[in-house]
This record gives C-alpha cells, structure tokens and sequence, in this order.
C-alpha cells in the first residue's frame, strides 16, 4: 500500500507538511501515512481562522448545519470499507472492530445532525403578568478539540459534531499515531459542504500543536480526551484563563463476577472488555473481582477464552486481538506486566515475551488490591484477577481507586444489580455486558480522575438475565 501524505487544514486550504510518520504496527515495514509537525504559528492561523468564521456559521440555521452533518455521515457511509481497513493499519484494531468505529462515527454525525431540528431553549413561565420568557441555547465560539489513538475516527466526530451544530467552530488536534483515520471524518465534513474555516486541522506533538491550542485566549472551550497526566494539565490551564474545559482520561473499569453469574458467559464477558481492542480502551475491564464461590472456575474459563486471542494482524480473517498499537505504549505494558511479577502475580496467561508488538492476553492473578496491577491503568491485553468476600466488598473495592469511568457486574439476581449500580461510583454501568462499548443516548463520563468532575449522571444499565 502506498505512503499517504496528509496536509493540514486551515482556513479551508491544505497546507502540507511533514515530520509525523505512521508505521502499521502490524507490519512495521509498511510506512502508513505522514503528518506535517506543525508548529505554533500553525495553531494561531487556525484559530484565527476559525475565529472569522464563527459568526456565520452560528449564523446559519441549526438545521442548515445539521444538513451537513447528515450529508457527512452519508459519504463516511460510501467510504465505510476503505475507512475501517485503513484504521486497522494505522492503529491495529481487527476489522470489524474498526467497522464498529467507523460505524459509530456515521451514527454519531446523524444523531448530531438530527439535533439540528431539536436544537432550542425552553418557553416558561414569568412572574410578570403578559409576559413570556424563553432561553436560547448560545454558541461558545472557537472549540479547542485534542483526541487520542485509539479512537481516532469516533472520538473525534463524538467531540466535533455536537461543537458544530451548536454553531462553534473547530480546531482540531489529532493524536499523532493516526492522522489518515482521523482523516476520512475530517474529508467527509468538507466533502459535505463545510464553509472554510468551520473546521481546521493541524497536526502535530502535544507539546507543540496541543499545548498552544490550550494556551491561546481565543479558543473559548478546549475539549480533551487522553491520558489522566495530560488532562489534569490541561483542565488546569483553561480554568486559570477562564475558559471552558471538559476532559476526559483513564480509567480503572472492574468486572465484578457474583457466585450466581453463569460463568461461561462471564468469562466471554471478561475477554471482550478486557482483550477486545487489545485492552487499549478507556473503559476496558482491566480489573475483574471474583467472590470466592466463583473464582476457580471463572479463572479457568477465563483462560480458556484467552487463548483465542492470539494477537496477529486486524485484517487477517480470524483475529480477534491485533498488536499493541507502539514501541511506547508496549513498552509502558511490558513494564507494568514485569513490576506485577515482582509483586508476586501468578501468570494465568500470558507473560511471554512479545513478538514486535504482538502482546499475549496477560491473566494476573495472587495479586491483592494495593498492588500496582489491581490499581494502574495499563491500556493494553493484561486483566488482574482479584477476589472479594461478597458483594459488598466488591463493590468497596470497585470504589477503591483514583479512577471511575465504567464498572461490570455478572449476576443473575436483579436485586443486586440495583445494589451495584447504586453504590458504584462511575459514570457507566453494564449488567451481563462488557465494560466497554457506548450506547449513544446513555451519557458518558466519569468521576474522580476519569473525567472533569462536572458529569453526574450515570450511564447505562444494561440488564441480560
Ligand atoms: P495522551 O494524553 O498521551 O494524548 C492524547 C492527546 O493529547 C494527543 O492528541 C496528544 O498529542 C495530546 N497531548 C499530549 N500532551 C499534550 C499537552 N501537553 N498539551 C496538549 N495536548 C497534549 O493519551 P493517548 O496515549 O493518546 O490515549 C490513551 C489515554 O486516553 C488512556 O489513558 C485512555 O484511558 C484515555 N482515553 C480516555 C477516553 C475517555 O473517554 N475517558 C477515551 C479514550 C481514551
């Protein structure tokens, strides 16, 4: 497959670049795409850009802008296949793991797009006699949007759409390991009809491109989702400049297995949150808690499914786990992976050395709850098995942790699902279903270091008896 060479987009011109290279972790010959290394001056044009185009854009009727949105989706839609192969070797996922992503994406640019018919405040009542009041639901101005890897396709549509059917204009900052993805959403936009300057683009390092996009004055609310350490900076930095900020970060997400759960499904649970996306998700069941009635037998189920995860490559037929997505991020895993075996971790699975950066799905288990494994995220295919005495300690030790984005829990009593999602803190709740993976009408966030605090709302229950 041939390099693709991807300009940035400011103003409505491409302006080329390079110094970002993209090599498939699958087959880290095959150089993938290359991304300009944009400096400061990059940021400023864009910003200004967006800034000149704002007025007009708001201007515009909710619904006009939701045409375009609509119209997006529908040529993501065309290029669904092309998409998702490209994502599988920018990034690693399996194929249909990335047309899930794309899929996502379509989804959100059309629910986004919708809500251009929906878009206004409320009429209520007034204590003045004659008299009428009504709110209107006003734009930012300029959006500041910074997004990671590992959804690259979804997560910024996710952020760039509800922005811009508001009537905010975007820059965008795309993670520097998968620009082509983030590339198909950005091109459908314009392909859509996106005035110049609505959106723009500018790639380039977090601490380059990321941090003047926070810093400059002008960029009215800075969106962020990425790691817990970058986005504590960053909530920092736009609330002493009093703008807007939302952060989204890491997350701890526990599986709780009851002695009453079937454990068979359970175990396909655990493997699908915690393997699934080569654990490399914000919301992946990097923790699994056992009561002790079920403990040996989900271990050994758990092993079981394991073993199908073979790493390999996404777009071969049959894989149901692709690599570690960097040198980086496996050397952060395999670090993690060799500090639990100095804790003591019996290796259920896994623990071999890696081929590149084809990384076996790691079981840890012997470890207690104070142990680096059963409280860091790890972002990568390695679940720690931990115990719990009964429910209630297992939902203590689900609380136990810096983090609180989502938490599971396998049962087949409904009393003590309701138990569980009550005394759980975390944004998203799952009964009988992995941690991972969204519904895009439960809100998403967290609490503690997972997201900006502001979120209060818990997300899905969703119950399979
Ligand atoms: P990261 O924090 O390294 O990078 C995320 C983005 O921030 C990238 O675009 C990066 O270039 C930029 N960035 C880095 N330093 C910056 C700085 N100083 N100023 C401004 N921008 C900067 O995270 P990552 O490795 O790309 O992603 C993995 C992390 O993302 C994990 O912790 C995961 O849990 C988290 N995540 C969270 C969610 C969520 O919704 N809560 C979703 C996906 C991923």
């Amino acid at each position: 497959m041939s390099t693709v060479h991807i300009p940035n987009l400011i103003g409505g011109e491409e302006v080329a670049g390079d110094g970002l290279e993209r090599y498939n972790p699958a087959d880290p010959a095959e150089l993938v795409a290359v991304a300009p290394a944009s400096g400061t001056e990059a940021v400023g044009a864009a910003v200004t850009a967006a800034a000149a185009a704002q007025p007009a854009w708001a201007a515009l009727p909710a619904p006009a802008r939701g045409a375009i949105l609509l119209d997006a989706a529908e040529i993501l839609r065309g290029r669904h296949e092309e998409a998702a192969r490209d994502l599988v070797r920018e990034e690693g996922k399996t194929l249909p793991e990335a047309r899930g992503e794309v899929r996502r994406a379509i989804d959100v640019l059309r629910f986004f797009g919708s809500e251009g018919w929906r878009l206004g405040g409320q009429v209520l009542p007034s204590s003045l006699p004659d008299t009428m009041v009504h709110t209107r639901r006003e734009p930012l101005g300029v959006a500041g949007l910074i997004t990671p890897w590992n959804f690259p396709i979804a997560i910024p549509a996710w952020k760039m759409a509800p922005a811009l059917i508001s009537g905010n204009t975007v820059v965008l900052k795309p993670a520097e390991l998968t620009p082509l993805s983030t590339r198909h959403l950005t091109q459908a936009l314009v392909r859509a009809g996106l005035p110049a300057g609505v959106l723009n683009v500018v790639h380039g390092t977090g601490a380059v491109v990321g941090e003047a996009l926070v810093c400059d004055p002008r960029v009215a609310a800075v969106s962020f989702t990425g790691s817990t350490t970058v986005g504590m900076r960053i909530e920092r930095t736009v609330q002493e400049r009093r703008g807007r900020v939302q952060v989204e970060m890491g997350g701890k997400n526990a599986l709780v297995v009851l002695d009453d759960a079937d454990v068979e499904q359970a175990a396909r649970i655990a493997v699908a949150g915690g393997f699934g996306l080569t654990g490399q998700a914000c919301t992946a069941s990097s923790r699994v808690i056992c009561t002790p009635g079920v403990h040996d037998d989900f271990v050994a189920a758990l092993i079981k499914e394991a073993a199908r995860f073979r790493p390999g490559d996404g777009l071969a037929d049959g894989t149901l786990m692709g690599p570690v997505v960097s040198k980086q991020q496996l050397a952060t895993v395999t670090a993690a992976i060799e500090r639990a075996r100095s804790e003591g971790a019996t290796f259920a699975a896994g623990g071999e050395a890696p081929e590149e950066l084809m990384l076996a799905p790691t079981v840890l288990t012997g470890l207690d709850r104070g142990s680096a494994a059963a409280r860091e995220e790890i972002f990568g295919p390695v679940v720690t098995v931990l115990q719990a005495a009964d429910l209630e300690e297992a939902i203590d030790l689900v609380n136990d942790s810096r983090y609180g984005l989502a938490a599971g829990l396998c049962t087949r009593n409904l009393a003590a699902a309701q138990r569980f999602a009550a005394g759980v803190r975390v944004g998203v709740v799952k009964v009988n279903r992995p941690t991972t993976g969204l519904d895009l009408n439960v809100p998403f966030g967290g609490v503690g270091d997972s997201s900006s605090n502001t979120f209060r709302e818990q997300g899905a229950v969703a119950v399979d008896f």
